[in-house]
């Protein structure tokens, strides 16, 4: 599917076979369900049209930070079961039960909350518990589960669908945290065999889990980042053959020559010993592109790689490139390929001395955003509306 043509040049490309690709080897990577992890506007490749292709896909559940992330799904059309991961407030919970989103119940009083607003609205919530195993936030500790456990197995208006964990260092594949938490997550879940009560779905891994920890890949996974096609940190294992989603690219705007030691952009701290070719791209840290890449990115523009040079502005940067060509228009590309060079996610995050997580989530609605490959037959109608509440 694609977005409509916007005149600005500067756009974030997302190939959908990539995610279709990326999609199909996690799932016979794993052999269990798969919830597509598409909170902060999946990544940065758009929350709509990704979730909307995951669903085409058949992906099993989606998974979001927020319940306006959510809502906003329910408003598109998306009617793959949804579970909001964070923690939530009481005067929220009555928009999940409306919405048919899944709630993350984080404590017993906030089970308590849950309860009382289906009854209120005499409709069940369905719920996953969500356990602490050593991630020191959202969650009850595994060691003072039980009581927490016992009340969700007896709740008459929640249905508990699942429990769950978060791995804390499961991208390092040599941490002995993921198995002291996979043990303390099971230890939890032996409690509600003991109940009796069925086991709901047990979900532990994340993208490094899955990668590099197939005992956590339990009865669901979910990935984030490694769906996108990219890695969770350096140290991973490969062990899932990806392909990155997006590709950000702009276009040269001016062309200038600048002469020695006439220094280039804010605060002077960039200049060339002999003249030399600067060009202008009209992208900067107010779309997403960080300031941290002042003279420390690197673009491709006609398949050879240039440095940034001197700060990156709010609406654009630039860039030198020697004794070489380039024009205006030329095609610049920030991340992403160019006959064949390429500049990773991962590898622009290091040198913003930061995570690809960061990189890709930063990248904001400013930059437009355009869908190739897919199969838009398959999307479900823009528009169906979510039952009204009241
Ligand atoms: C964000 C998130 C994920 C996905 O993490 P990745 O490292 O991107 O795979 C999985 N589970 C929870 C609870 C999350 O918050």
């Amino acid at each position: 599917m694609t977005t409509p043509a916007s005149q600005r040049p500067t756009r974030i490309v997302v190939d959908l076979d990539h995610l279709t690709f990326n999609l199909s080897n996690i799932r016979s990577h794993v052999g269990v369900p798969v919830m597509g992890i598409v909170k902060a506007n999946a990544y940065g490749h758009g929350l709509v049209p990704v979730a909307l292709h995951l669903q085409a896909q058949g992906v099993e559940q989606l998974g979001v930070a927020f319940v306006e992330e959510g809502v906003a799904l329910r408003q598109a059309g998306i009617t793959t079961p949804i579970l909001v991961l964070g923690g939530i407030f009481g005067p929220q919970v009555a928009q999940f039960i409306v919405h048919d989103l899944e709630i993350t119940v984080s404590s017993l009083d906030k089970l308590r909350q849950v309860e009382a607003a289906a009854q209120a609205l005499g409709r069940k919530a369905v719920i996953h518990l969500k356990i602490d195993t050593g991630m020191e936030r959202i969650g009850v500790h595994s060691y003072s589960a039980k009581s927490f456990i016992e009340a969700a197995v007896a709740s008459t208006w929640c249905e508990l669908k699942g429990i769950y964990s978060h791995l804390a260092c499961a991208d390092d594949p040599n941490s002995p945290m993921t198995a002291e938490q996979l043990e303390r997550f099971l230890e939890a879940c032996e409690h509600i065999s003991r109940l009796g009560a069925p086991m709901p779905l047990r979900h532990l891994a994340n993208s490094g889990g899955i990668l590099h920890f197939p005992q956590t890949h339990l009865d669901m996974v979910r990935p984030g980042i490694l769906l996108y096609g990219v890695l969770p940190d350096p140290a991973s294992q490969p062990t899932v053959t990806v392909k990155p989603a997006l590709s950000l690219v702009s276009q040269v705007v001016y062309f200038k020559v600048v002469k020695a030691n006439n220094p280039v952009s804010y605060g002077a701290t960039w200049a060339s010993a002999t003249d030399t070719r600067v060009v202008t791209i009209p992208i900067g840290y107010g779309d997403g592109y960080p300031r941290a890449l002042s003279s420390r990115g690197e673009v491709l523009i006609r398949s050879q790689r240039y440095p940034v040079v001197g700060r990156v502005c709010m609406d654009q940067f630039m860039v030198d490139i020697g004794l070489d060509s380039a024009w205006n228009e030329d095609e610049v590309v920030l991340i992403g390929e160019q006959e064949g060079q390429r500049i990773s996610a991962e590898a622009v995050a290091e040198r913003a001395g930061t995570i690809p997580y960061e990189i890709l989530t930063g990248l904001n609605d400013r930059i437009p955003r355009e869908y190739r490959g897919g199969s838009p037959a398959l999307a479900p109608a823009r528009g169906t509306t979510p039952p009204a509440w009241g």
